[in-house]
C-alpha cells in the first residue's frame, strides 16, 4: 500500500506538536484524554513529546453506522475513569472525518466542569467535514482518502503499521 506519511515524518511532527502543547500549558497539567482504539498510539509518542506533568485518560466510542452517524449519534462504549472538574482537558483524536464524534464528545465533556478543552488530532481531513469543529492541534490536513497505519484501522488490522498508508492502494 502506498505510504503517505512515512515513520520519520509522523514522528518528526509529532514532536513538534508536544513541544507546541508544552508551550501553550507552561505551569499547567494538561489532562489528556485518548479516544480509543485508533488515538492510541499518537497518545503514546505525544504524551512523552510534552515535556510537562500531565495526566491520561481513556474514553471509548462507535458509531451507530451510516444513517445515524449523519445525526451525529454516537455510542459512549467506555466512559474515563477519573473526573474532569477543573483541569485542562485536550481530547487526542486520532483523524478527523465528518467533525461528529469529536462533535459529541466535545459537547460530552465540557458538561462535566473541566476549565478548558481543547482538541488534538494527528489527521485532519477538512473536505468532509459536516460540523465545524475546533482543532486547535493538528498533524496533518489530507485529502479524502481512507488511511490505516499508526492506530488507524481496517477491521481492526493495521494498527500496528509504523507509517500511514492509503489503504488499497
Ligand atoms: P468523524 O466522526 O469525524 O466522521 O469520524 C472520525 C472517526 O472515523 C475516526 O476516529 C476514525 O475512527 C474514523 N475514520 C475516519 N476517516 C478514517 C480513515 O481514513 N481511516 C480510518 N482507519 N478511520 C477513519
Amino acid at each position: 500500500m502506498k505510504v503517505l506519511l512515512s515513520r520519520d515524518v509522523i514522528q518528526a511532527r509529532v514532536a513538534e506538536m508536544g513541544k507546541e502543547i508544552a508551550r501553550d500549558y507552561a505551569g499547567r497539567e494538561p489532562h489528556l484524554v485518548c479516544v480509543l482504539k485508533g488515538a492510541c498510539t499518537f497518545l503514546t509518542d505525544l504524551a512523552r513529546a510534552v515535556d510537562l506533568p500531565l495526566t491520561l485518560d481513556y474514553i471509548a466510542v462507535s458509531s451507530y453506522g451510516a444513517a445515524t452517524k449523519s445525526s451525529g449519534e454516537v455510542q459512549l462504549v467506555k466512559d474515563l475513569d477519573q473526573s474532569l472538574d477543573g483541569k485542562d482537558v485536550i481530547v487526542v483524536e486520532d483523524i478527523v472525518d465528518t467533525g461528529l464524534t469529536l462533535n459529541y464528545l466535545t459537547n460530552l465533556l465540557r458538561n462535566r466542569g473541566p476549565r478548558s478543552v481543547k482538541v488534538a488530532a494527528l489527521l485532519s481531513k477538512p473536505s468532509r467535514r459536516l460540523v465545524q469543529i475546533p482543532v486547535d492541534y493538528v498533524g496533518f490536513t489530507i485529502e479524502d482518502l481512507f488511511v490505516v497505519g499508526y492506530g488507524l484501522d481496517y477491521n481492526e488490522k493495521y494498527r500496528n503499521l509504523g507509517e500511514i498508508v492509503v489503504y488499497g492502494s
